[in-house]
């Protein structure tokens, strides 16, 4: 293989550093790893494993809470070492490289104001958390980070480099807008710019025995708030670190994480109510640059943690759920472990199920339970209980998760999670990856000539 970037294998004293994910409860040895430097090698690297036929993963950040970006055995195709990145502010567009994290992009556009609305720790890949869609702080305002999404350079299963957007291949961009990893490696992104500057934002928090009712407020607010409002709920255990009082430390809380932009005014009136409601135990709350909320919990949450991840849309946040997600709350099995509801109405809402793979626009949530700790012995106990909650609370969601907040599931999973699209996404994975190259992911069937057939 002719590769600028780096090869990696099981001899090599960087293996065990380089095969590692972000998730410590996932341990898998591939055969190589290709750490690209540039296109080309992506492409070099993607022809020699289909004519080895190796069980192909690809990895942005590395983040993927099923481990999606690491396999056993095959090739791993890495893209860390890409982090081009090109501001152009006469077009208000940004060009990133795949293996940019959220961080770097915030970095580059801070600076000007801007920013692209991505999710909300900085260290997350932009490739997997764009391809299933992408929700943070600025979703209510400006939509998923799939619709601020211009065009995408992907290198197919085939080895050939093609651009997907509106005009080009719209069929792949119709895909690659929530339908993960299926269809190629994307090596870059053009993204639209927003404005994002100073926002009014940060944490309030509450003892959990308030949970119920300031989640009550809380839905009643955010089901009516402007776009320009954002904030999500969360039950969570006070970190023992200085930036909170020592005599909350290790204390179960319930909490809204603001990100409001525009009108300040309005934006302290809105963060007022829940303060009016009840006074908060912690209240971080105010203007802040952007960037700075996006790396906020970075430190707490540093690579290597045991992490289990069970999640489900959630339209109708009914006072039975409320009253379920309260229980759990109270049963928090370690410090780091969390459920959190993000809002995904708003400008969200702006598109249509069929429009983008992504296909729950109806929700109004995206729910996230996630048993975390620094401990492997504490697999057992931090899994059983993110399964507990979401088993009781499942029947009150809409069916499906957003597939970048699942382990592998099982094809049932993935189906419920595309609903309608499933057929439509299955056609184009037939016409892209006819044999199923990428499959280390939440893995779309291409559909088989036979079905096909039957369709006509
Ligand atoms: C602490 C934490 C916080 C998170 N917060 C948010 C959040 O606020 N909002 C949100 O939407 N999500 C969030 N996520 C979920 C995140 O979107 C997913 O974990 C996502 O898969 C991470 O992307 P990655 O590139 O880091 O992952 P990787 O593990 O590198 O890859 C994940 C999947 O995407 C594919 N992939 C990655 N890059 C490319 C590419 N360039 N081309 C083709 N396929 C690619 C991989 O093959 C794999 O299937 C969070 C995750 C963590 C661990």
């Amino acid at each position: 293989m002719s590769i600028r970037g780096l090869v990696i294998t099981k001899d090599d004293l960087l293996y065990d550093e380089t095969r590692s994910v972000y998730n410590g409860m996932i341990d898998r040895h591939p055969a190589v790893i290709v750490k690209c430097r540039d296109v080309a090698d992506v492409i070099t690297a993607v022809n020699f494993a289909r004519l080895h036929n190796l069980l192909t993963a690809v990895r942005g950040g590395g983040h993927n809470g099923g481990g999606l970006g690491v396999c056993d055995d095959g090739m791993v195709i890495d893209l860390s070492m890409m982090k081009g990145i090109r501001m152009d502010s006469t077009s208000d567009t940004i060009r990133v490289e795949g293996g940019c994290t959220l961080g770097d992009i915030d970095h580059a556009t801070q600076v000007f104001g801007k920013a692209v609305p991505t999710g909300i720790l900085s260290t997350t890949g932009i490739g997997g958390l764009t391809l299933g869609g992408g929700l943070g702080h600025l979703s209510r305002k400006y939509g998923l980070t799939i619709d601020s999404l211009l065009e995408a350079d992907v290198v197919l299963a085939d080895g050939h480099l093609i651009t997907a957007s509106e005009k080009e291949n719209s069929d792949l961009f119709w895909a690659i807008r929530g339908g993960g990893g299926n269809f190629g490696i994307v090596t870059s992104f053009l993204f639209t710019l927003h404005d994002a500057g100073t926002v009014y934002g940060g944490p309030m928090l509450w003892p959990i025995e308030d949970a119920e009712e300031i989640m009550r407020q809380y839905r009643e607010f955010i089901l009516n708030a402007s776009n320009d409002h954002y904030c999500y709920f969360a039950l969570l255990t006070v970190p023992p670190v200085a930036m909170f009082p020592a005599e909350l430390h290790l204390k179960k809380m319930c909490g809204l994480l603001w990100c409001n932009v525009g009108d300040a005014e309005k934006s302290t009136k809105a963060a007022q109510r829940f303060r009016d409601l009840k006074k908060p135990a912690v209240d971080f709350c105010g203007p802040i640059p952007f960037n700075a909320l996006q790396g906020m919990f970075d430190a707490l949450y540093p690579k290597g943690l045991q992490w289990y991840w069970k999640a489900d849309f959630v339209k109708d946040l009914t006072d039975e759920a409320i009253k379920l997600n309260v229980e759990y709350g109270h049963q928090l099995p370690t410090p780091h472990s969390t459920m959190h509801l993000y809002p995904i109405n708003g400008a969200c809402h702006d598109k249509q199920n069929n429009e983008t793979a992504f296909s729950y626009r109806d929700a109004n949530w995206a729910q996230v339970i996630v048993g975390v700790d620094p401990d492997p012995a504490n697999k057992e106990k931090i899994s059983s209980w993110a399964k507990a909650y979401w088993e009781a609370l499942h029947p009150f969601s809409l069916g499906g998760a957003y597939i970048n907040f699942m382990m592998e599931e099982g094809e049932a999973r993935v189906e419920a999670s595309y609903r309608d699209n499933y057929r439509q996404l299955a056609r184009i994975k037939r016409k892209y990856d006819p044999d199923n190259f990428f499959k280390v992911n939440q893995n779309i069937k291409p559909v088989t000539v036979a079905e096909k057939e039957l369709e006509h």
